[in-house]
């Protein structure tokens, strides 16, 4: 633990790493998500898609790399089990059961905006108050934004693609 870095923190600490470790386990749901997605995808454009979910599964993993580091400068500990994810994650996990590209990329799209509900949360929470938390949602936020983007995008060439093709 840091102390004079959980000393600067303008906030009730306790309160914050509560906050820290959700995020932490919205992150290994997300990445389990996506990589498992990656491997189960079926249908057109399944491989541009697949690329993208194992692209960002490694973005996910390292948002937990990011975020356990915080924790423990905090003094905090990240949670411990897989089973402790699902308990403190306020992001849903969605098992791939239906592997058709539509689904999948409907159920990360739900997922990063959840998630970039969370991390705009804490930016609200952090600011003029904790700047190094702040700096680090933010960086993250950067990257969800991209995310939400990116699958709306494969969503939306998917769409034309099966609507063209239909006719
Ligand atoms: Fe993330
Ligand atoms: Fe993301
Ligand atoms: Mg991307």
């Amino acid at each position: 633990m840091g102390t004079r870095a959980r000393e600067i923190v303008g906030l009730d600490v306790d309160e914050l790493l509560k906050k820290l470790n959700s995020a932490f386990a919205s992150e290994w749901l997300a990445y389990y998500q996506y990589w498992l997605g990656a491997k189960v995808i079926k249908g057109p454009m399944k491989d541009a898609v697949a690329s993208e979910l194992n692209l960002h599964a490694t973005e996910e993993l390292n948002h937990a790399v990011m975020l356990a580091g915080r924790i423990i400068q905090l003094g905090g500990t990240p949670v411990l089990t897989p089973e402790g994810w699902g308990k403190e994650s306020p992001c849903k996990y969605d098992a791939p059961a239906d592997p058709y590209v539509a689904v999948l990329l409907d159920q990360n799209i739900a997922g990063e905006q959840c998630a970039i509900s969370a991390y705009k949360a804490l930016m609200d929470m952090t600011k003029d108050k904790d700047m190094v938390t702040y700096n680090m949602a933010l960086t993250i936020l950067e990257q969800e934004v991209e995310h939400e983007e990116d699958l709306q995008s494969l969503r939306e060439d998917l769409d034309l693609m099966v609507r063209r093709g239909s006719r």
